[in-house]
């Protein structure tokens, strides 16, 4: 948290430098400015990926549950289905989650990855420059 502040505190004194700061040294200082926006990004990336590493070991034991719970039914003990639902549906949900954090991630490193074929394109693209497909989604 300290870290964070420490930044935009950093970004908001360099924003200011650039704006009233004219002559020798100002364009330095504004070069500064872009590095505490590059530290800020980078910080916001690694917690990014910590979450999304985190979601990825909760879908783990979600499908290692729905896994007991398949074999509970062969060995004949079969689960209620609706305790299976609700399984299913949470990775549902967890993946949903890692797709849209992985697509700010993305966002934040400047690059869109196509769903269909992998390629790596500019954020600013709306369809890919390999396939066409389109990277809204
Ligand atoms: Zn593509």
């Amino acid at each position: 948290m300290d870290q964070e502040k420490w930044i935009r505190t950093w970004n908001r004194w360099f924003q200011r430098t650039c704006e009233t700061a004219a002559g020798v040294g100002a364009a330095a200082r504004c070069g500064a400015a872009k590095a505490g926006k590059a530290a800020e990004n980078a910080l916001s990336y690694t917690r990014g990926r910590v979450a999304i590493a985190d979601k990825r070991a909760e879908v783990n034991l979600q499908l290692r549950r729905i896994g007991e719970m398949v074999y509970a039914t062969h060995t004949g003990d079969p689960t209620d289905s609706a305790e299976m639902q609700k399984a299913l549906e949470a990775v549902d949900a967890l993946k949903a989650e890692i797709s849209a954090q992985e697509r700010a991630l993305q966002a934040i490193r400047g690059v869109s990855v196509c769903p269909a074929c992998g390629h790596v394109n500019p954020s600013d693209h709306v369809f890919c420059s390999n396939c066409g497909q389109s990277l809204t989604r």
